[in-house]
Parts: C-alpha cells; sequence; structure tokens
C-alpha cells in the first residue's frame, strides 16, 4: 500500500499525462479562458449545455501537473450537473482548497489527490484557475 502522498502524486501524474476530455467544442453555450501568470498555466473550456444540464465540459491546457489535473479532473466532476450543481460544485473545491475545507467528492473521489497540493501555498493557486476559469465563464457567455 502506498503512502497517501504518494497515492495523491499518481492520481495528479495520471491526469496529468492522460487528461480527460481534451478538445473543444463548437457553438458552446459558455467558454472561458484563464491564466496564472506566475507559473505559466493556460486553460481554455468549451462548455456544452443539455436540457439545462452540462452535456459536455471540453478544455484544452497547458501549464504545471497540478493545474492541469486539476483542469481534467473538473470536467469529469462537472460533466452531468445542472449549473447550479455546479456552481456549488466549484464553490465547495475552492472552500477546500483555500479555506481548508475538504475535499470530498463523491461522485468523484480522484479530486481527493489535490488534498496534497495545500501543502504547497503557491500551487493552491494552479488547482484553483481552471475551476475560477468555470465561473468566469459562465458570467462572460450566459446562456440564451
Ligand atoms: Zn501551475
Amino acid at each position: 500500500m502506498l503512502p497517501l502522498d504518494e497515492l495523491y502524486q499518481e492520481v495528479i501524474l495520471d491526469h496529468y499525462k492522460n487528461p480527460k476530455n481534451q478538445g473543444t467544442i463548437e457553438n458552446p453555450d459558455y467558454k472561458g479562458h484563464g491564466v496564472n501568470p506566475l507559473c505559466g498555466d493556460d486553460v481554455e473550456i468549451w462548455i456544452k449545455l443539455e436540457n439545462g444540464k452540462i452535456k459536455s465540459l471540453k478544455s484544452i491546457g497547458k501549464g504545471c501537473a497540478v493545474s492541469q489535473a486539476s483542469l481534467s479532473m473538473m470536467g469529469e466532476a462537472l460533466q452531468g450537473k445542472s449549473i447550479e450543481e455546479a456552481r456549488q460544485a466549484v464553490e465547495k473545491f475552492k472552500k477546500g482548497m483555500l479555506e481548508g475545507g475538504e475535499l470530498h467528492f463523491e461522485e468523484y473521489p480522484d479530486l481527493e489527490a489535490l488534498e496534497g497540493v495545500k501543502k504547497f501555498p503557491v500551487r493552491i493557486k494552479c488547482a484553483v484557475l481552471p475551476w475560477n476559469t468555470f465561473l468566469e465563464a459562465l458570467e462572460s457567455h450566459p446562456s440564451a
């Protein structure tokens, strides 16, 4: 059995090397772009809704392992949720990262791997970047 830190590390590296939901969406309902100049992270996301739920969340990103793994996990975690449910999940995640809340998501347990990032305050921004980009996307391109 691996120590917890190494387990976290493996989950993060796996998402970094094999990011989920990579790509773009034509005619998205929302689109967002976020950067973290401190470490060169750059994420773009496209969101398509169907019947009020997130049918598809695609992304293209570059940057450090933490930001890219967080982006990959976010797409998996938010897909299928309504906008309101997604907002709640984002708030929960941000609380977990920034205010010491827990990162336990029954619907997507991989997110717990980002617990390890909290020990490195400069990387917290990397982990939160995709989630802030998601919130900004909702603001900048409200769906009709
Ligand atoms: Zn970063």
